[in-house]
Order: C-alpha cells, then sequence, then structure tokens
C-alpha cells in the first residue's frame, strides 16, 4: 500500500464490539482480568495489553501502530507534547557525565531542555556548527551518547546533511536524533536518511489543524537498550503518555495529513516566490526557494515539497512590529501548521526570555518573521501580505 492508502487504513488491534469503522476513544483507566495469573503475566510485561491508561490504551496504541505502518518503525510512542516526546528520548539517551552534540540553532524549549534542565543533572550539550562536518568529529568524544539535529532549524531555515551526520554517529555507536517536526514522516524514509530516532511534535502538522498537543518517538530499533528505557522507564516513570481523546484527533488528523501537508507547502513556495519581489523584504528563507543556500540537500533528503514555514527580514524591529500589527487576515499567533495562516516575530516571543548574546549566537534576529502558511486561498494571503509590508 501507498503512503495515503495506509495512513487511512489500518486494522485495529482486536476488532471492535459493534465494528465500528473508526477506532472509538477508550476514555477509560483501568482493565479487568479474568484471572490472577494473567494479570501477573500483564503486570510484569510477559503479554502487552493496556493494564492502566498511563502506559498504555487501546486508542493510543491505535495511532502508534498507525505511524510504525507509515514510517516503517519498529516501534513508535506517543506523549502528551512535542516536549514531552523530546524530553522522554533525551531522558532515556543521556545520563550525568555524557554530552549531547547538537546545534545552536534550535526550537527554544529544546534549547532550554539541554542547556538548562538537563545540565542540571550532569549532562553536556555541546553545541556546534552541524553543517560542518569536521567541528562534528571534533565535538564527539567517548561520553557523546547522540547527536540530535532539528531537520529544518526554526526560524534559520537551516538543513544539515543527516547522512553525512549518520556516518559520524555510526562510527562512535551513539543514535542520530532528529526533530522532524517541519517535515512530516509521510514525505521521506527516515531509516533511509540515515535517522535512529525521530522526534516530532504533533500538535503540528499531524493534528490536524491545530486540535491537540502531542509527541511521537519513532524508533527504528537500532539501539534496543534506549528503547527499553523509552517505554519501560520514560513512559511509565516521568508520565507523559498521550491521552486517549488527543490520539483519537491525531487519528483523523492524520488520515487528512498528506493533502493538507501538499496543499500548505504549494502555497508556502508560492508566497515565499511572492516576498522575493517586494521591494522592503530583505530576506527570504525557504529550503523550497532555489536560491535557498540549503535548497538541493532539502530536496535529496525530505523531496520536493518544503513545508509550510517562510521566514522573511525587513528593516528592523520596529518594521517587523508594525507588519504584525497591520495585518488583517494572519493570526497573530505561535505555532505552526495550523489550517489558518499566522505570524510572530521570534525573537521578542519564542526567544524573547533569552539574553541578547544567546539569541546572537542562535542567529535569532531582530528583523525576521516567521509565518506559518494555511489552507487559504494564496491571493488573499498575498493582498493581507503586501499591505502589512507597505505599511511596515
Ligand atoms: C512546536 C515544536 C516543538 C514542541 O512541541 P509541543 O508539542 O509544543 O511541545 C518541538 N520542536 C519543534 C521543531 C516544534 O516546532
Amino acid at each position: 500500500m501507498k503512503v495515503s492508502t495506509k495512513a487511512i487504513h489500518t486494522q485495529f488491534e482486536r476488532r471492535d464490539a459493534y465494528d465500528a469503522l473508526q477506532i472509538p476513544i477508550y476514555s477509560c483507566m483501568a482493565y479487568e482480568f479474568d484471572d490472577a495469573a494473567y494479570m501477573s503475566d500483564v503486570f510484569c510485561g510477559k503479554v502487552i495489553v493496556p493494564d492502566y491508561s498511563r502506559v498504555l490504551n487501546p486508542t493510543v496504541m491505535h495511532l502508534e501502530k498507525r505511524v510504525e505502518n507509515l514510517t516503517a518503525a519498529k516501534e513508535v510512542s506517543a506523549f502528551t507534547s512535542g516536549m514531552a516526546a523530546i524530553s522522554a528520548m533525551l531522558i532515556s539517551t543521556a545520563a550525568a557525565g555524557k554530552n549531547i552534540v547538537s546545534s545552536r540553532h534550535m526550537f527554544g524549549n529544546t534549547y532550554l531542555l539541554v542547556t538548562r534542565t538537563l545540565e542540571r543533572f550532569g549532562v553536556e550539550a555541546r553545541l556546534v556548527d552541524l553543517c560542518n562536518i569536521s567541528e562534528v568529529e571534533k565535538a564527539m568524544d567517548e561520553n557523546t551518547c547522540c547527536i540530535f539535529l532539528e531537520s529544518v532549524t526554526n526560524p534559520q531555515t537551516e538543513v544539515a546533511d543527516t547522512r553525512a551526520l549518520s556516518a559520524i554517529a555510526r562510527k562512535w555507536n551513539v543514535p542520530l536524533i532528529a526533530d522532524t517536526t517541519i517535515v512530516p514522516f509521510t514525505e521521506f524514509d527516515g531509516k533511509e536518511i540515515g535517522l535512529d530516532f525521530q522526534v516530532v511534535s504533533s500538535t503540528k502538522y499531524i493534528s490536524g489543524g491545530a486540535t491537540s498537543l502531542g509527541g511521537l518517538i519513532i524508533d527504528y530499533g537500532k539501539f534496543p537498550e534506549i528503547s527499553t528505557r523509552i517505554k519501560k522507564e520514560a513512559v511509565f516513570n516521568l508520565g507523559g503518555y498521550m491521552t486517549p481523546q488527543a490520539a483519537y484527533q491525531q487519528i483523523i488528523g492524520l488520515e487528512t495529513l498528506l493533502v493538507r501537508y501538499q496543499r500548505q507547502a504549494k502555497t508556502a513556495k508560492e508566497i515565499a516566490e511572492f516576498l522575493c519581489t517586494l521591494p522592503k523584504v530583505k530576506e527570504v528563507g525557504y529550503p523550497g526557494l532555489e536560491n535557498h543556500p540549503n535548497h538541493a540537500l532539502f530536496k535529496e533528503l525530505y523531496g520536493d515539497a518544503a513545508g509550510a514555514m517562510v521566514t522573511f527580514d525587513l528593516k528592523d524591529k520596529e518594521a517587523c512590529y508594525n507588519f504584525i500589527n497591520n495585518l488583517k487576515l494572519f493570526h497573530r499567533a505561535t505555532n505552526l501548521f495550523d489550517n489558518r495562516s499566522l505570524a510572530i516575530h521570534p525573537a521578542s516571543t519564542i526567544f524573547g526570555p533569552l539574553s541578547d548574546s544567546e539569541r546572537k549566537d542562535m542567529d535569532v534576529k531582530d528583523t525576521t518573521i516567521r509565518l506559518s502558511i494555511g489552507l487559504e486561498d494564496p491571493e488573499d494571503l498575498m493582498d493581507d501580505l503586501r499591505q502589512a509590508i507597505e505599511n511596515s
């Protein structure tokens, strides 16, 4: 079956009592057992069926199974948010005395997780330029526990070569972990581009228009010890397993993901090209543009559709604020890949709590606007951008 068919047709683990076509929301916490010995087998992990909904739930299991089918992963784990998945992933991989090799170009909360929270537990963040392979090689040592990257960094729109990073990770026998939120897993083969784990904020594309929070760990099974810690330690002891209500909404979202993504990426490319024609726009960041520094690499790794995040630069911070205030159709909001289009000034919001020097190190500029392109008519979006930029 092709991806678009698989996104919709995945058998339930068990036949539904009423033959419901869609998996029901199993909004229950506990499950009954016929006898004591079987109950013991389940609690001791000899039989994998739900016993308590903090660790297994039929609706959540079905979402996990659909994503397994779509990615050919060995195992998928669903969490309450993208950050819950990322923290479960890194806690299952790192330990005191170990270091994580990653980049300064990172989602704000992930940056704070590795540089603040994990640092307190003795994990070192070694932040380097992941596009500079010799710099990455120099950062590696026997205490490195993983290389962590984002497939397209936000808001810098930088793309690192996962195959080259994977070769380094192989040499040190550590996993290459990628946050692939910006390009959904239906668009590329994670294993083939060298990834050992993907972490995804399913709040974004998967949820189907900002319906619910969610996160996924997609595990290709190369590091069984880490897989066991994710399932047995992170899910059980940290308690960030997805809720059945969110899983239901995300299953529905997954069913329309491909059409939404293709349409949003097509409009985003048109918008990026349009922005390039406006005299007040200094720079446009979109990996689907041929003049983007990582365009060829993006295409090679993730295909033709380059997502729905577009950035551009205006003269200064004041012009950015004016632009934001002038918007009539775009919503002034964070989040990515909602059905409606959104705009934000990242430096003063998502990265606002950081210091000037941290923002400088992360290449988060005062002059940058980030757009998330929705499903509206492209002409209407361009009209709104034109007037908001002209009057900025
Ligand atoms: C939104 C986002 C996250 C965090 O996801 P939540 O679901 O909000 O916790 C992590 N990484 C990237 C790239 C994101 O865009």
